[in-house]
């Protein structure tokens, strides 16, 4: 007879008494569901009041933090905080959201096996819609800043808390906050939002995890392309209607896709990831420098994600045509949503598509755009070191690349004020865990919370933002190695 194999919870060893009390901290935060209003709409009261007891519970769960810092709400739903330090110089920014995508009102049918948010604790997780994305963060860091202020700490320089209130809406609060600090002259000197995690199973044949780092983010334009018809009855169609000639511009979009480029950030990391692996993929990666023109080529034949690292993507999303099945079309339309890659531009975007399609009857309008995020300082820069540092010191071992996110965050607000912005939550993902985010069934590692924390307590206490960085920042970004 077998036995049944017992709960992760008793496989793994019990989570530490620190590591349950940010876990019931989180479960408490995902119980409030804080779906951001769809679109640039003013909050319903309910809405209001949800974010409202969101803000209460984070007051009462994190005193210290509260009674610290200066408040400013932003947007509609957004905290800014400034945590006073010794000097307002170069101050660090650590960013995370409040609110949630919702998730559909038969969640059961979505395969939910926790209801998404009851905030269940069970096998040594965390279970519920935002414990990844991205309450998980936001508890982490708030836990770590109230472990400090309550031990006495104080910070070297100013640090600045943003939470944003609408991250899944396009960010109003996080633009509000952004001009706020404009017109305060405050210029972050280091920004962390989330993005990458520690990620197992981040890269084809790679085991162990990787502390992948957003350095830069990929840009977005939605177009939509038109077809104008003459419209008419169905039984005397023209040789050439508004959808037929529609379908042939998004033929021409997917046989000819956007140029490719390997670029230093995907150098970077390759080369970091390679020592991790074996057989020819360590030879190959690790010269990845060196290998830029073939490896842009072959990489895309390895399927969609490696061949979104190194072009800009344009997929077919929405489509449009006649309104009834005997009615030819007066006009056919189609949404592209593309990913614009990092060197490149929304005009450079719009320039490839008119001229792949090579018809004027299609007309392509820009939705909505945002150019890609300038790329921040890697190699030794000393920001970038701090996280590697703060890395070790939590999860040891665990080795920090960079890389160009293809999702958009809060962070590229704040990119347009902030020379160096790095996308990362100090949370273990796994793919399926990764796959959850904006799914069903996420959850996190009630132990890789108590690491979180223990990341942003290495950041905040690190040596390059402390009194000595502040007096070496310049010098060592011209350190050799
Ligand atoms: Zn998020």
């Amino acid at each position: 007879m077998k036995l049944k194999r017992a709960s992760a919870q008793g496989s793994a060893s019990e989570p530490s008494e620190r590591a349950q009390r940010v876990a019931e901290h989180l479960s408490a935060a995902v119980r409030i569901p804080t779906v951001a209003p769809d679109g640039p709409r003013e909050m319903t009261e309910d809405e209001s009041a949800t974010f409202a007891a969101l803000h209460a519970l984070l007051r009462e769960t994190y005193p210290a933090v509260f009674a610290a810092c200066e408040l400013d709400h932003v947007g509609r739903a957004g905290l800014l905080m400034r945590l006073p330090g010794e000097t307002a110089e170069r101050p660090l920014m650590l960013m995370a959201h409040q609110d949630v995508v919702p998730v559909p009102q038969d969640w059961q049918a979505e395969g939910w096996e926790h209801p998404p948010f009851d905030g269940v604790i069970a096998d040594g997780r965390v279970h519920g819609r935002g414990t990844l994305d991205d309450k998980g963060a936001l508890v982490v860091m708030l836990e770590a800043l109230e472990e400090l202020l309550a031990g006495g700490w104080s910070p070297a320089r100013d640090v600045w808390l943003l939470m944003g209130g609408d991250e899944e809406q396009h960010g109003a609060s996080a633009v509000a906050a952004v001009d706020l600090l404009r017109e305060r002259g405050v210029e972050p000197w280091m920004v962390l939002d989330e993005g990458g995690a520690v990620a197992s199973e981040a890269f084809p044949g790679l085991k162990q995890p990787m502390a992948v780092v957003g350095a830069s983010e990929k840009g977005i334009a939605t177009l939509s392309l038109t077809v104008e018809g003459l419209g008419g009855h169905a039984s005397t169609p023209p040789r050439q209607s508004a959808p037929g000639i529609l379908a042939r511009a998004l033929a021409a979009v997917e046989d000819n896709p956007f140029p490719v480029s390997l670029h230093d950030v995907s150098v970077e990391m390759f080369e970091g990831v390679a020592p991790q692996l074996r057989g020819p993929m360590r030879a190959v990666l690790g010269r990845a420098g060196r290998l830029r023109g073939p490896l842009a080529r072959v990489l895309p034949r390895l399927g969609p994600e490696m061949a979104a690292m190194v072009r800009t993507t344009a997929a077919i999303t929405m489509l449009e045509g006649s309104p009834a099945q005997n009615v030819l079309a007066t006009r056919a339309t189609a949404t592209l949503n593309c990913r614009i890659a990092v060197g490149s531009t929304v005009v450079a975007t719009i320039a490839h598509l008119e001229q792949a399609i090579g018809d004027e009857r299609v007309q392509v309008d820009v939705v909505e755009s945002s150019e890609p995020s300038p790329v921040s300082p890697t190699g030794l820069d000393p920001r970038w070191l701090a996280i590697g540092d703060a890395v070790e010191a939590s999860y040891p071992g665990t080795v920090t690349v960079p890389y160009v996110m293809m999702a958009a965050s809060d962070a590229r607000h704040v990119a347009a004020i902030a020379p160096a912005v790095y996308r990362f939550s100090p949370l273990a993902m796994d793919k399926k865990q990764r796959e959850a985010i904006h799914g069903p069934n996420e959850y996190v590692e009630i132990a890789s919370l108590e690491r979180g924390v223990d990341f942003y307590r290495a950041l905040l206490t690190g040596s390059a933002l402390g009194p000595a960085g502040l007096a070496t920042d310049c010098s060592r970004r011209r350190a050799v190695p």
